[in-house]
């Protein structure tokens, strides 16, 4: 019996990089993973793979976010894939992962298309994704918004993205004391640099560089951050709430 038996989640971003580490995490530890992506479908029926092939439960659910429609279009398939498998729509675990990144913008650059695209993915969708999961999320459950560290480690080519970052620590904050009350927590974790995947991450001289920000003198495993999350997610986390939790191996040290 893993910790999360008998529950079920929703991963936004989850057919790639930490989104895939989190929902596999999940899994393994017995929750029923509703794995949302964005576009490519191939990859987040791998992931439902991987968690099937661990002895897990979990099914592929599509929505473009930070479109008109986005929420409604995401509940609508996690809900329907939750009835088929449960006979129910309520959940009890939403992890806010999917993110538009930035490959880094000066600040004299930035456009007002690539800052409301950050912002509509980033901020506007996790936003509305919990509001509308207040509906069928059971008392008792677990809200998780990925930030990330460049909310508190200042690099001025990344000043949009972690902008939108400072929201979602803003909504953790913020409805952490409004679930109080039916026992659901709500807390931000904040991964550094993180092998998500991408090609630059084959690199090894850009890894050693990447890796030096890292106390530890290394760049983060995606799984790495899926064990902070699981922590978050997992009924021993009862007594964290509103938190900022720092995945980043110690990056914000300085
Ligand atoms: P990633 O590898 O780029 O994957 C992003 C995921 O989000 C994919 O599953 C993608 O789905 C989905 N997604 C992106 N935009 C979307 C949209 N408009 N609509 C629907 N789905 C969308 O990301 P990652 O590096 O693992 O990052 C995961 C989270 O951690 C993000 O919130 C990121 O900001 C944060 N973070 C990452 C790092 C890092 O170093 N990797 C550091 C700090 C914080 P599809 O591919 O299917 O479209």
């Amino acid at each position: 019996m893993g910790t999360l038996s008998n529950k079920s989640a929703l991963v936004t971003g989850a057919s790639r990089g930490i989104g895939r580490a989190i929902a596999v995490r999940l899994g393994r530890e017995g929750a029923l993973v509703g794995v949302h992506y964005g576009e490519n479908e191939i990859a987040a029926k791998e992931t439902v793979a991987r968690i099937e092939s661990d002895g897990g439960s979990a099914f592929a659910v599509r929505a473009r976010l930070g479109v008109p429609g986005d929420v409604h279009e995401l509940f609508r398939a996690f809900e329907s894939g939750l009835k088929e498998r449960t006979g129910e729509s309520t959940f009890d675990i939403l992890v806010n992962n999917a993110g538009a990144t930035s490959l880094g913008t000066s600040p004299e650059d930035v456009t007002p298309e690539e800052f409301d695209e950050l912002f509509a993915v980033n901020a506007k969708a996790p936003f509305f994704i919990v509001q509308r999961a207040l509906t069928t999320i059971r008392d008792g459950g677990r809200i998780v918004n990925i930030s990330s560290g460049l909310t508190r480690f200042a690099q001025a080519d990344q000043v949009a993205y972690a902008m939108s970052k400072g929201a979602v620590e803003q909504l953790s904050l913020h409805f952490a004391r409004h679930l109080a009350p039916r026992g659901i927590t709500v807390n931000s974790v904040a991964p550094g640099i993180t092998n998500n995947g991408q090609p630059v991450f084959d690199i090894p001289e850009a890894v050693a560089q990447m890796a030096e920000v890292s106390a530890f003198k290394k760049v983060g495993d995606a799984e790495d951050v899926a064990a902070v999350v699981a922590f978050a997610a997992s009924p021993d986390a009862r007594w964290v709430t509103g938190a900022f939790l720092d995945a980043t191996g110690g990056t914000l040290l300085g």
